[in-house]
């Protein structure tokens, strides 16, 4: 192994990539990058049932979207299977590993036994010795050593141990010929020279498995650091109910790529109280940060405050091109421009700009009929009367001045502001909430509002 840090993440593509996942390869890569490394995808798709292409493909997706570059082309494990062979006869012939003829039914029943007796299932080691040779039925099992312990220096939880009396001789190849997981991804590790293995700590106790393999084929094993699960709000394991899992949901529903990374790098790793990160900054400084050993909990809310925040940090230029990407009703103009700049702050996802902005875009303004007949009251009517009429006088229609008209109202009228507010809003949005009424006048234009103000007025 040189001394260049090699990451790598590892998914099996039965799946689409969901939030843990991104997490755990975000941890991987930042990792690697801060550290002047590299880090490489590794499509672990030796389960061919299961292992799907579209599930391969929307997992490289998920990263191009969120602006995560593996170095060099995606690794396929399926496509090393002679050299998994090759290495687990290697152990053979090296005694650290044997032909193992145990039927089905005998292992079945060795299982019940220990059961019964309540200890751990385990095999018993009855072919470990016999020295057999290949049959048609048999399978290569790992000699794991019977006396002391394993142990490493694990990146997030420091040292952690097991004894070698609680590890089993795994089976490594399979009866029909196909290596298994634990040899596969030792094997990938050591021919990809994989430095760092950062993955999720449900791999831990293949770790201990792990490091007895490289240690059988007398090689240095990388250095492993297992992060802690992402987990729901009420401390339950994350599912659909907290949220969408999967990645690329969240592109559909209008979170910005840099929101979620942003947020989910913070799940499990912190930097003092600094809350946003770009993503060139992260790739310098995530070494110097601190990843933590309990689980993170994810919250929907609190992506969804980063979002907004990405929003309000994005010059408005950008973020309307991200809203025309989701949206036909905005178009590449000043007016579609100032109406973004106008309601960026009451939307948290770039679906819900449509909403927000819906009647900048109508000429038929809605109003409910019981909003109309509380606030559209003949009270309210003459206010829109006498607003209709200092509009009108407006020469340069700008907010200043369509304030000073609104508290010439106030004064005529001897009324308060919500009085004066309440009644245009409704007659120019069609809603009682919106962007402060003075602007979305302004950004509507003078020739808009008043013609709205006199469908109110002529009915
Ligand atoms: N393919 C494994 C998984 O998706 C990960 C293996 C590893 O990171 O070593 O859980």
């Amino acid at each position: 192994m040189g001394n260049k840090v090699i990451g790598r993440f590892a998914p099996s593509p039965t799946g689409l990539l969901h939030i843990g996942g991104a997490r755990t390869a975000l941890f991987a890569w930042l990792y690697s990058k801060s550290l002047g490394g590299d880090c490489f995808l590794r499509l672990e798709d030796t389960d061919t049932e299961r292992s799907k292409q579209k599930y391969t493909d929307s997992i490289i997706a998920s990263f191009k979207w969120m602006g995560i570059e593996f170095d060099q082309e995606p690794v396929y494990q399926s496509k090393n299977k002679d050299n998994h062979i090759e290495r687990a006869l290697q152990l053979v012939e090296s005694d650290r590993a044997y032909y193992c003829e145990c039927s089905s039914e005998r292992l079945n029943k060795l299982r019940e036994e220990q059961d019964k007796k309540g200890q751990k299932p385990k095999y018993d080691g009855k072919c470990r010795n016999l020295k057999l040779q290949r049959g048609d039925t048999s399978v290569i099992r790992f000699k794991n050593p019977e006396s002391g312990s394993v142990a490493f220096n694990d990146l997030v939880r420091g040292e952690i141990e097991v004894s070698n009396k609680e590890l089993d001789d795994l089976i490594i190849v399979r009866a029909d010929g196909s290596p298994t997981y634990n040899l596969c991804v030792v094997i990938d590790d050591l021919d990809m020279n994989i430095s760092h293995v950062i993955r999720g700590d449900d791999h831990i106790n293949n770790t201990f498995r792990q490091i007895n393999i490289f240690n059988a084929l007398e090689e240095d094993h990388p250095v492993y650091g297992h992060v802690p699960m992402i987990l729901g709000e009420d401390g339950k394991r994350m599912s659909k109910r907290h949220g969408a899992v999967n990645v690329l949901d969240y592109k559909e529903s209008g979170v910005l790529p840099e929101a979620l990374l942003n947020y989910i790098v913070r799940l499990g790793w912190s930097y003092g109280d600094q809350e946003l990160f770009s993503l060139e900054e992260l790739k310098k400084i995530f070494k110097d940060g601190k990843l933590n050993n309990s689980p993170a909990s994810f919250s929907l809310e609190k992506l969804l405050w980063f979002n907004r925040e990405y929003f309000l940090n994005l010059e408005t230029e950008e973020l309307l091109k991200k809203v025309i990407s989701e949206s036909t009703m905005f178009k590449s103009d000043d007016y579609s421009l100032a109406v973004v700049d106008l309601v960026k702050e009451r939307c948290s996802l770039l679906s819900e700009f449509e909403n927000e902005g819906s009647y900048f875009f109508e000429d038929n303004v809605k109003i409910n009929s019981q909003d109309a007949e509380r606030i559209l009251n003949k009270e309210g009517l003459l206010i829109l009367d006498y607003l209709n009429l200092v509009f009108r006088e407006i020469k340069n229609w700008d907010v200043k001045n369509i304030k000073e008209s609104i508290n010439k109202t106030m004064e005529e009228k001897q009324v308060g502001m919500a009085s004066v507010g309440k009644p245009l809003r409704l007659a120019i949005t069609g809603r009682t909430n919106s962007a402060s009424v003075d602007e979305t006048c302004f950004v509507l234009g003078k020739e808009r509002v008043l013609e709205r103000l006199k469908k109110i007025l002529d009915n």
